[in-house]
């Protein structure tokens, strides 16, 4: 069943054109992979998707309906949720309080009390059990990342983006946290995923979309779309 669908996807800014006339659609319980190199993009198309921007043309459809010009809050409320490439966290508030300023923004708008059960719930879904009483100045790397999904998931999304979440994490690390998207994919969602990463994009991807200074290029498996020969040449020309 396919889930959203992006017809003729269009943003310019002035001049620029930074989505040209993208088209593709994403599976119900896939892991989709939006890749290519910097500036292609990638990030603009996430915040189409999320009603971050507005398309200056084209349809986004989720379940077939068109969301495309929805305000965010309103497409958060119909199961699409995101984390952003560059984490947002209130340094002065601990994780439990960072996770809760997020979830309360979620559809579910839960307070006090309850909120404090959810965020347990989504630290605990995250591998953040028992660090709610932290500051965030105490944490890895990899715990930051790890309460901006949780606070993406405070919604409980269908639909989860995923702006960049694996980048710069270790080895280690980064198998910890492919380990946790293949997780979310097992209990029912589907993601998008924005990477660079190619051994998360490989074992985590079931299609891939390459995109190239606004436009999509190659579109497959992720064997399909690394030895396209027109997406090694976009990357090369980086
Ligand atoms: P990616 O995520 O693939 O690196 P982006 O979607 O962030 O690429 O950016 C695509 C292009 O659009 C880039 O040239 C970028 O500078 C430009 N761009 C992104 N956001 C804005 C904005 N708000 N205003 C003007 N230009 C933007
Ligand atoms: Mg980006």
């Amino acid at each position: 069943m396919t889930v959203l669908s992006l017809r003729g996807a269009t943003k310019r800014f002035g001049g620029l054109v930074a989505v040209n006339n993208v088209d593709f659609d994403v599976q119900e319980n896939q892991v989709v992979g939006l890749i290519g190199p910097n500036g292609s993009g990638k990030s603009t198309t996430l915040n189409l998707i999320s009603g971050a921007l507005k398309p200056t043309s084209g349809t986004i459809s989720l379940h077939g309906s068109a969301i495309s010009g929805l305000r965010p809050e309103k497409i958060t409320r119909k199961g699409i949720s995101r984390t952003f490439q560059l984490v947002r966290l209130l340094p002065s508030m601990s994780v439990e309080e960072n996770v809760i300023a997020g979830a309360v923004f979620g559809h579910r708008r839960r307070w006090g009390h309850e909120a404090h059960a959810e965020a347990q719930r989504l630290l605990d879904r995250v591998g953040l059990g028992g660090k709610g009483q932290l500051q965030i100045g105490q944490l890895t790397y990899i715990d930051t990342k790890r309460i901006e999904l949780a606070r993406a998931l405070a919604s409980d999304p269908k639909l989860l983006l995923l702006d960049e979440w694996l980048a710069g994490l270790n080895p280690t690390e980064l198998r910890t946290g492919i380990e946790l998207i293949h997780s979310l994919r097992d209990e029912g969602r589907t993601i998008i995923l924005v990477e660079h990463v190619m051994d998360a994009i490989r074992s985590l991807c079931d299609a891939c979309v390459v995109m190239s200074s606004g436009s999509k290029i190659a579109e497959g498996t992720p064997a399909q779309v690394l030895s396209d020969p027109e997406v090694i040449r976009a990357y090369l020309g980086d």
